[in-house]
């Protein structure tokens, strides 16, 4: 019976975060702070991998997207125009006995699930973090912490238009961190307080927002299957009419199965018109596109995927994790994608000793010049596999006593566990076909 043993899956998940440093509580040494977390040595390159991977297919791969950094902290009529002040909240309803806080929309009934009395009735909660900018607390001086990354975009829309003079159809994409002070948060990564988000607001003609929310939400669900994720483990879920956000004319969600249940990993909104025209109005400025063919401004419609990337990172973790039968043993494997994978090659010398290491750190020197590569070549070469498959290694390049002769090293595959003899002479070229 090992220690992993009787975990549930979500368990198992958190703990190897954990142990092999992808994920750690923040403030570990102070007993953390509730519902945020520390990217370690490992998460944070799978995290940029995710980004990168993201970046690529939404900005640099086409020429009809361009990205942006705006800032978190904006002027505050930022939130009186986009609706958040006024509206973005959450029905808050406390028990009445121990002081739990719940959000009533996610409770199945209107007890306590913690000790069974009666609750509060509903009162809204502004989920916007408040903080105030300079040196005095004052009513004048508030700003928020932004909940979202799509507003920086919506202000911008008019520079970013005359910088570039891009036509309709377009799209503006940011990725960075968001704040909500969430009232119940939980599951990991998966519902924190401070997050990163990666979105795309996509301007088109009203008219053809349908088609392009259409086109959007196709593209979302296969760039996580080209990632890896498996189809069956992802769905999608349109939101009533009655349930849509006060800014969204309809929106669909992408579902992924979760330890937890079925739980948006992203949001696909058609936000119509409302976010420049809201920002023309507080502005006083004309958010609009001149239509040189008709000789007339409009206002474009906006269509918006919201991913976040930490839900994207617990989907990448959950999907790929899986504990097989390794000859008399179990190993535990994380299946990623060899882009999101954290290291792509481990060299692994049979012994410490020269001649042997010199060649394999010589390999290692050269791969490391691509790949995000490791060395490691401490203990029995089984358990320097078995820690590699731990972290998803895709393949490990094994250096032995034959390879100072006949100059060839061993490639194994983390999936199959296929080990192949290649000569160090093409080993690049393997690498890098078997990587993609
Ligand atoms: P939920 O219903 O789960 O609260 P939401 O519908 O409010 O999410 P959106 O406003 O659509 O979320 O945000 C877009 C994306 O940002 C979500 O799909 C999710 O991936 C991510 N996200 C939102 N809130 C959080 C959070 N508290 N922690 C981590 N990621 C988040």
């Amino acid at each position: 019976m090992t220690e992993e043993d009787g975990k549930t899956p979500m368990e198992k998940i958190v703990s190897l975060s954990r142990r092999r440093g992808f994920i750690f509580p923040s403030s570990e040494i102070y007993g953390g702070l509730s519902s945020c977390w520390d990217y370690g040595p490992l998460g944070v390159e799978m995290k940029r991998n995710v980004k990168q991977a993201w970046w690529h297919a939404i900005v640099q791969s086409r020429d009809d997207v361009v990205g942006l950094d705006t800032s978190i902290l904006m002027h505050p009529k930022v939130w009186e125009a986009s609706g958040h002040l006024a509206g973005f909240s959450d029905p808050l309803v406390e028990c009445l006995k121990c002081h739990l806080r719940y959000r009533a929309d996610q409770l199945e009934s209107q007890i306590c699930p913690e000790c069974n009395q009666a609750l509060t009735a509903p009162r809204q909660f502004n989920l916007m973090f408040k903080t105030f900018m300079g040196p005095v607390e004052e009513e004048a001086a508030i700003v928020h912490l932004r909940p979202e990354t799509a507003q920086g975009i919506f202000v911008n829309f008019e520079n970013v238009l005359t910088t570039t003079r891009k036509k309709l159809p377009f799209g503006i994409a940011q990725q960075g961190k968001s704040f909500r002070n969430e009232i119940t948060t939980g599951n990991f990564i998966f519902r924190s307080r401070e997050f990163e988000q990666m979105e795309l607001e996509f301007f088109v003609r009203p008219g053809t927002d349908m088609e392009w929310f259409d086109y959007w939400t196709q593209e979302r669900l296969s760039w996580f299957i080209r990632y890896g994720i498996k189809p069956e483990h992802l769905r999608l879920r349109a939101h009533e009419q009655a349930a849509l956000a006060h800014y969204a004319r309809c929106c669909s969600d992408i579902e992924y199965l979760f330890p937890m249940g079925w739980s948006e990993l992203e949001g696909i909104a058609n936000r119509g018109d409302f976010d420049l025209k809201q920002h023309a109005i507080f502005s006083g400025k004309s958010l609009s596109y001149y239509d040189e063919d008709n000789k007339e401004a409009i206002v474009p419609c906006i269509i918006e995927p919201s991913s976040g990337v930490d839900r994207a990172v617990l989907a990448f973790l959950c999907d790929g994790y899986a504990e097989e039968p390794d000859k008399d043993d179990i190993r535990t494997v994380l299946h990623l994608h060899p882009a999101i994978a954290p290291i792509k090659v481990a060299v692994l010398p049979l012994s410490k000793k020269e001649p042997l290491a010199e060649l394999a750190k010589g390999i290692y020197s050269r791969i490391r010049a691509r790949w995000n590569a490791t060395y490691d070549d401490a203990q029995s070469i089984g358990r320097r596999y078995r820690r590699q498959d731990e972290i998803g290694t895709p393949l490990c390049v094994t250096a032995d006593f034959q390879s100072l002769e006949d100059q060839q090293v061993t490639v194994r595959d983390r999936d199959t566990m296929a080990q192949t003899r290649v000569p160090i002479a093409e080993l690049l070229d393997i690498l890098a076909e078997k990587l993609g």
